[in-house]
């Protein structure tokens, strides 16, 4: 399960981060290409800071979605699948321009 080992880098970034300090949340942008289950993820995230400094702290995940522009006539189309077809012309010869994120935006942490 690969959200486990997402889990396990973004302990490591947050307690460099948090330096000590409570963390009360941590807020993830994961775009919808990545094959990422947002509620796996949360589910991992409380399994594996059970008995840390980390337990009691949230993980939100923010999903972002889609998108994709055509080459051909630049329209850009957000798409819930993952299926690259531009939504104007229906080109095939297109770039992602959203939807490959998977960063941390903020951490509530608290005061010291
Ligand atoms: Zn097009």
């Amino acid at each position: 399960m690969h959200e486990l080992s997402l889990c396990r880098s973004i302990v490591d970034i947050v307690n460099r981060h948090a330096d000590g300090r409570d963390v009360r949340a941590v807020h993830l942008r994961v775009g919808q290409l990545r094959q990422i289950v947002p509620a796996t993820l949360v589910f991992c995230w409380g399994l594996m800071n059970e008995n840390t400094p980390l337990a009691g702290s949230a993980l939100e995940v923010e999903s972002v979605a889609a998108e994709i522009r055509c080459r051909t006539c630049s329209t850009t189309t957000t798409i819930s699948q993952p299926i690259l077809v531009c939504g104007s012309c229906t080109g095939t010869d297109v770039e992602i321009v959203a939807g490959e994120e998977f960063l941390i935006t903020t951490l509530d942490l608290a005061e010291a």
